[in-house]
């Protein structure tokens, strides 16, 4: 049996019309570029997601930069956020001139550890960018307690986590500010780039609006430099057909996990995803910890199981954060997690028998009779 690491093409195949229709409407519309799909997309996301104001842009690390730079952060501040992420967290502090300072994960929940972030704060502090990794809810309340006391932005990177919850509120509403990707293999994905920012501050929103649209908010009436950053016609009407489905697409990953769990629970030498009490994980990614690792991952390929892992070198550690000269010892939970993590092929279309396949190979590898 194949079990591929995600399938998209068999999530298209489930509402091939809608998306076949929506393409042809915006071609016969010629909506490329702005036009009446983008904007039904960003009115449609700001209602479900509750936002004042949502603006789509071209993608999910634009959408982190453009923040950063609506909020006057750059050069000799310092933007707090975790160790284990997708690079463009980190990169578009440094892209504005101002310096990424890394904090450890939590043992349990992967995410940014709040008990570590305070030591962390200087007065060059200036936001802390917590991510919601894995489609898991950070530790967000207390993260946000943390800030409020010491005036700072917090601006929640839910790339990963559309739609996932804590304490029956959507990640992304609890800071300023939220940014979103809809790469396409995010839970929400278009089928080219995409991305987008939601908040409730208007004076954000405009400065956002106007950065990413060359500096001007009227044609040609540049008030400042800024960038070329769109949502294109196309993605918006595919992500206006994909809306709908979303919540039902994260409950059937969160079953998913939850089988997943149940059927590794004996193996002793993998450790399952715990979710967060009172979140709602929206499983992105499936990640264990696992004994053997690297071992384990080439088995499973051999074996036509698709793998991955996310991240295999936590970015203190990376050779582009050289310059701030880390020493492992400074991460040590993301450092051991880094050669033991391993995620396991999650999409809302994998079925029962692939994860009986998956589970029933990991046991072969571990030599368990199943
Ligand atoms: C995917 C991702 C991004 C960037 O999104 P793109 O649309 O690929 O630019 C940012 N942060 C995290 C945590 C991500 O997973």
């Amino acid at each position: 049996m194949k079990v591929p690491f995600v399938d998209l093409y068999a999530q298209y195949q489930n509402i091939k019309s809608e998306i076949d229709n929506a393409i042809a409407s915006v071609i016969r519309d010629t909506a490329f570029i702005g036009g009446k799909y983008v904007e039904q997309f960003e009115k449609n996301y700001a209602e479900k997601y509750g936002f004042k104001y949502f603006l789509g842009v071209a993608n999910g690390t634009d959408a982190i930069f453009i923040v950063l730079k609506a909020l006057g952060i750059g050069q000799g501040d310092e933007v707090i956020t975790v160790c284990n992420t997708w690079i463009s967290t980190a990169e578009t502090i440094s892209l504005t001139g101002a310096t990424p300072v890394f904090v450890d994960i939590e043992p349990d929940y992967y995410n940014i550890n709040p008990d570590l972030i305070e030591e962390k704060i200087t007065e060059r502090t200036k936001a802390i960018i917590p991510v919601h990794l894995y489609g898991q809810p950070a530790n967000i309340e207390k993260i946000v307690e943390i800030a409020r006391r010491h005036n700072l932005y917090v601006i929640e990177d839910c790339a990963q986590a559309h739609f996932a919850t804590f304490n029956d509120k959507f990640v992304g509403t609890f800071g300023d500010v939220a940014t979103f990707s809809f790469y396409p293999g995010k839970n929400l994905g278009a089928y080219g780039d995409a991305g987008g920012i939601g908040t409730n501050d208007e004076d954000l929103y405009l400065q956002m609006k106007m950065f990413a649209r060359h500096g001007a908010l009227k044609k040609h009436h540049h008030l400042i430099e800024g960038v070329n950053s769109r949502l294109d016609g196309m993605q918006a009407a595919i992500l206006n057909v994909k809306l709908k489905y979303i919540q039902q697409w994260n409950e059937k990953r969160y079953k998913n996990a939850m089988l997943y769990n149940e059927l590794l629970k004996d193996i002793r030498e993998i450790t399952t995803p715990k979710v967060r009490p009172n979140a709602f994980h929206i499983f992105h990614v499936y990640e264990v910890r696992a004994q053997q690792r690297d071992e384990l991952m080439d088995f499973l390929k051999q074996n036509d199981i698709a793998v991955a892992i996310h991240y295999p070198k936590i970015l203190p550690l990376q050779p582009a954060y050289a310059r701030l000269n880390h020493k492992p010892e400074d991460f040590p939970v993301g450092l051991a997690y880094q050669s033991q993590i391993l995620s396991l092929p999650m999409y809302p279309e994998l079925t029962e028998e692939q994860i009986r396949y998956v589970v029933q190979k990991i046991k072969e590898f571990y030599g368990y009779n199943s």
